[in-house]
């Protein structure tokens, strides 16, 4: 499996690529600026994009994705209850002081015990609501290896003081859906440097008691 984490845009957002070796076939996970270096990556590995998933309606990890489904045909994925919150991307992009971005529309939805295919490989959807209702994280069994957008980082928890945001539900996510999954499972978050399962059960503060 091919699969390039190309940090994107002002706040850094890990966007990554996953490819098939066989098929050619890619899945693009949060491109939220950048399409141009993105479409690039994409080449060099002479991949198709088949998917285009979005962890979270978070202007950050969205704002990409109009442009990079006109370029390449590909739907996008992502679950409904971030449905509200990508109507606010305006806003966001206030917030920000950035330019608005182009509305995609999302072709279609993603829920708990869903799952997308890359040749052999599979991608199951773990809901993980707390930083926003609709937040996702994609776990990839054969990869050991799991999306985790900003639900989880490298020692801290994804923020929940954003409209959208909870911080019981968010614990609730981490300890019920990615802390069973095994220890040596790698950790993509959203922003910021790898992390594993088994680390962050010993060291995140922020998951103690
Ligand atoms: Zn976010």
């Amino acid at each position: 499996m091919i699969h390039e984490v190309l940090p994107v845009g002002m706040l850094a957002c890990n966007c990554s690529i996953f490819g098939d070796e066989h098929t050619r076939e890619a899945i693009v996970i949060d491109p939220g600026d950048d399409v141009g270096r993105i479409l690039e990556l994409v080449a060099k590995h002479g991949l198709r994009v088949k998917a285009i998933v979005i962890t979270h309606a978070h202007i950050d990890h969205i704002g990409g994705a109009a442009e990079l489904k006109r370029a390449t045909g590909a739907p996008v994925y992502m679950n409904g209850n971030d449905a509200s919150l990508e109507a606010t991307l305006a806003i966001q992009a206030t917030w920000l002081g950035m330019p608005e971005p182009e509305r995609v529309e999302i072709d279609a939805t993603l829920a708990e015990g869903g799952t997308l295919r890359l040749g052999e490989t599979e991608f199951q959807v773990l809901h993980t609501p707390g930083h926003t209702q609709g937040s996702i994280s994609l776990w990839i069994p054969a990869e050991k290896k799991v999306v985790a957008g900003d639900t989880l980082f490298l020692g801290s928890i994804g923020r929940t003081d954003l409209p959208g945001g909870d911080a019981r539900q968010i614990l609730r996510s981490i300890h019920e859906k990615l802390l069973p999954l095994p220890e040596e499972t790698v950790v993509i978050p959203g922003h910021g440097a790898n992390t594993t399962i088994g680390q962050e059960k010993l060291f995140n503060y922020f998951l103690r008691g």
